[in-house]
C-alpha cells in the first residue's frame, strides 16, 4: 500500500448539531501529539488499493454501522445470569454484540475495534457478498483502539485457522502495534503476513474515501498492555466522535466539552449507570464515566440541539440495557440515547 499524503478538504457543516467552531478553539492532545480538532490535518490515504470485491458490497452514500454496542464481556455476559443476561438468553433481541463500528464508504468497509464477536458482525456488515468459499478480504481494514479482550482479540478470526487474509491493514498507535508485534499469537499474524500493522499515533488520521477520514484521539484509560484512543470519524456531512472506553471525565486534559467542538455525534462510554449497580463494589473505582455524569455534562449541549449523544460499550449490570426500564426512560426524556444494534448513522 502507498502511502499518498493528502490535506482533508474543509467541507460544510451539517445544517443542525454542529457547535460553533469558534466557540471551542483548543487542541486535540493525544497525550503528546496535540492538533487543532477542526484545522485540516495532513492524512494518510488508505484508498490506495481497489475494492476486494463489488459483488454484494455495501453501497450507497457512506454510513456508520454499529456491530455492537456491550462492554467486552458482551450480553450475554461469560458465565453470568442476573436479570439482563437471562433476558438475553431468552429473547435474541435483547442480546447485544461486543462494541464495534463499521465505516462503510465507496462501496467498502473498515472496522472499528475486532471483537470477539468478529464472526457474527462480518456476517451483519456483508450477508452477500457473493464471494464463493472464504472471503479473504472481508472488509479493507481495522483501526485499533486498545489492547483489551472486547477490542482487539478478534484479530485472531484474520489469521491462518480461519479467514486467513492477506495483509489486511491494522491501525494502531506505536504502542498498540508494538504489543501485537511482540506478543504472540498476535505476532504470528503480522510474521506471516495476515495483517500489516500501521502506526496511527493520537492527532493522525487517515483518509478512507472522498470525504470520509478517520482520526486517533487520546483517551485516558487503564494503559496495562497499550495506551488507549478514540476516533473523529469524519463524513462529507457529519463528525462523529467515538470513545467507547475511558477513564471518568475528570480524567480528560483538555476536557471533553472543549474536545466536542466541531463534533455533530458523540458515541460515548456507558459502561455503568450509576455508583451502586455492582454489589460489593464501587464502579466509581473501577474508572469509567457513569451516564449520570455524562448526562449532567453533556445535558447543555444536547438540549440546544447542538449535539447528540448515544452511550455504547454497556455491561451487563447496567440497568439502561432494559428498554422498558425506569433508567431508559430518564435517558431518553433528557435526549440522550442508548446505541442500538445495527443502528445506522449517515456520515
Ligand atoms: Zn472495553
Ligand atoms: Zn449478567
Ligand atoms: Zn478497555
Amino acid at each position: 500500500m502507498t502511502a499518498r499524503r493528502r490535506a482533508l478538504a474543509p467541507r460544510p457543516r451539517a445544517a443542525s448539531g454542529a457547535l460553533p467552531r469558534a466557540a471551542l478553539a483548543v487542541a486535540w492532545c493525544g497525550f503528546g501529539a496535540c492538533v487543532d480538532p477542526v484545522a485540516p490535518q495532513p492524512l494518510a490515504s488508505a484508498a490506495s488499493e481497489p475494492p476486494a470485491s463489488e459483488a454484494g458490497a455495501v453501497s450507497g452514500a457512506p454510513v456508520l454501522r454499529v456491530l455492537g454496542t456491550a462492554q467486552d464481556g458482551g450480553l450475554p455476559h461469560a458465565g453470568c445470569a442476573c436479570d439482563s443476561c437471562s433476558a438475553a438468553l431468552v429473547d435474541p433481541a435483547r442480546a447485544r454484540r461486543v462494541s464495534s463500528l463499521a465505516v462503510v464508504a465507496g462501496g467498502r468497509a473498515w472496522l472499528i475495534d475486532a471483537t470477539p464477536d468478529l464472526r457474527e458482525q462480518l456476517r451483519l456488515l456483508r450477508p452477500a457478498r457473493g464471494v464463493p468459499g472464504v472471503d479473504r478480504r472481508p472488509v479493507e481494514g481495522v483501526f485499533l483502539t486498545h489492547a483489551h479482550l472486547g477490542h482487539y482479540t478478534g484479530l485472531a478470526f484474520f489469521g491462518y485457522e480461519a479467514i486467513h487474509t492477506r495483509e489486511l491493514p491494522v491501525w494502531g498507535t506505536p504502542s498498540m502495534a508494538a504489543f501485537l508485534r511482540a506478543n504472540a499469537p498476535w505476532s504470528r499474524l503480522v510474521e506471516i503476513g495476515n495483517i500489516r500493522l500501521h502506526e496511527l499515533p493520537p492527532g493522525a488520521g487517515v483518509e478512507l474515501d472522498a470525504g470520509v477520514s478517520v482520526t486517533a484521539l487520546g483517551v485516558p484509560h487503564r494503559d496495562e498492555l497499550s495506551d488507549t484512543v478514540g476516533f473523529l470519524i469524519r463524513g462529507p456531512r457529519t463528525r462523529v466522535l467515538y470513545v467507547p472506553d475511558t477513564d471518568s471525565w475528570n480524567a480528560w486534559d483538555p476536557p471533553l466539552v472543549a474536545r466536542l467542538s466541531g463534533v455533530d455525534v458523540a458515541i460515548l462510554d456507558g459502561t455503568f449507570f450509576a455508583a451502586d449497580e455492582l454489589p460489593g463494589r464501587d464502579v466509581s473505582e473501577i474508572g469509567h464515566p457513569l451516564m449520570r455524569e455524562s448526562m449532567e455534562l453533556l445535558e447543555p449541549l444536547v438540549s440546544a440541539g447542538r449535539l447528540a449523544v448515544y452511550f455504547t460499550h454497556l455491561n451487563h449490570s447496567n440497568p439502561a440495557l432494559d428498554p422498558h426500564g425506569p433508567q431508559r426512560r430518564a435517558i431518553e426524556s433528557r435526549g440522550f440515547r442508548v446505541l442500538a444494534e445495527d443502528q445506522r448513522i449517515p456520515l
